[in-house]
């Protein structure tokens, strides 16, 4: 056997494809999840114009408090999970992130994605004491005219840009992400080439997801998918940085090992299944228990699928029919092929959301 890293489809993660020695994918059934992603806010500084948390500056009364995620993170730690990845909002918003980072990095290999403001040297330097193992910074644009646009506050391009450079200078490998859309694709290249230039060791380029706020402002955000396509095939990656995306041939359906819990401590799988999904109270129920047990959370780990492409992941087994989140919003069924693959687009217009999606 095998493992080959890979940007899921939620791209925030290294996804581990085990595959037989002759490259064809194997079946993998995981007992409990080794990895899971925090959603631990709803709050955030920023007014991204696609914010699928439709984050506003103060947090919901719903959200959980810090100690109980550290509570929660000790339980998951004892029930197996090796790798914690920890979002929002915006996670350095929330009092006590230290303390939880700290916490769960004495157990697991922990990731924060972050937009990087107010990351000064300071606190480059409490992250990486605390044992963070990898940081995650969000660009939308490769200036500040273009990137202060689309988060909606003045000087954070240049504060994401600095918070990129303290974190290399701390020794925390560190990412960009950058979500594609109208607005970043022509931007594609040069935040590819300002990453570089500030030390990233990658660059995840993210596809749109409907939610939140990139729900409700679809028609101003989103790309036929051939347009996507062209963007990322015109991209020159410069060397030494690392080209990570989740379109075709790596659109892989990954919810067989998706774990998630959102801002007030409910299981949902994946963040991109926030809208669509309940699977418990994550601190009430073991997530072990809820993995095992929750029907639907079983069926989608599964992998059946109406359609799947033979070429993605380059494999004999194909994408499991790609991502469940974009499958179940274009069509409203789980086993559905998913739209972003270009074998299983079959002439559905991305840059066009379903009525039904709509509430139409
Ligand atoms: S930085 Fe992230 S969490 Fe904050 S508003 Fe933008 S998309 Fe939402
Ligand atoms: S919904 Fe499933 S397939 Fe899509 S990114 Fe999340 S875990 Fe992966």
């Amino acid at each position: 056997m095998r493992f080959d890293a890979g940007l899921t489809g939620n791209g925030v993660a290294s996804t581990i494809v085990p595959s037989n020695e002759d490259g064809t994918k194997m079946e993998l059934r995981l007992d409990s999840p080794t990895s899971i992603t925090l959603g631990i806010t709803e709050a955030c500084p920023m007014r991204c114009r696609h914010c699928y948390a439709d984050c506003a500056a103060e947090p919901k009364s719903s959200e959980l408090g810090m100690p109980a995620w550290i509570d929660l993170v000790e339980d998951l730690a004892g029930q197996g999970v090796v790798q914690l990845y920890i979002e929002g909002g915006e996670p350095l918003a929330k009092p006590g992130i230290l303390d939880l980072i700290r916490s769960a990095s004495a157990r697991m290999m922990t990731m924060l994605r972050t937009h990087g403001c107010g990351l000064d040297r300071g606190m480059a330097a409490a992250l990486r004491d605390a044992g963070l193992g990898r940081a995650l910074v969000d660009l939308m644009g490769g200036n500040a005219a273009t990137h202060d646009a689309q988060t909606g506050v003045a000087g954070s391009f240049a504060q994401s840009g600095a918070a990129v450079r303290h974190l290399v200078a701390h020794g925390i490998p560190t990412d960009v992400l950058v979500i594609l859309t109208r607005h970043t694709a022509p931007e594609l290249q040069s935040i590819l080439d300002l990453a570089a230039a500030l030390g990233a060791a990658r660059v995840g380029v993210l596809r749109l997801y409907p939610l939140g706020r990139a729900k409700r402002l679809w028609s101003e955000l989103a790309l036929p998918l051939a347009d996507q396509m062209a963007a990322l095939a015109a991209l020159r990656v410069p060397q030494g940085l690392t080209l990570m995306q989740s379109w075709h041939p790596k659109d892989r359906n990954c919810c067989w090992q998706g774990a998630a819990i959102n801002a007030s401590g409910r299981a949902i799988g994946c963040m991109y299944l926030r809208e669509y999904v309940d699977f418990g109270d994550a601190t009430k129920t073991p997530y072990n228990d809820i993995w095992r047990t929750d029907p639907l959370y079983r069926d989608l780990r599964g992998g059946r699928v109406d359609a799947a492409c033979m070429a993605s992941g380059g494999g004999g087994d194909g994408s499991k029919g790609g991502c469940r989140s974009t499958a179940y919003a274009w069509t409203g069924s789980w086993t559905a092929p998913d739209p972003f693959d270009v074998e299983l687009n079959k002439g559905t217009d991305l840059a066009r959301l379903p009525p039904r999606l709509l509430g139409a």
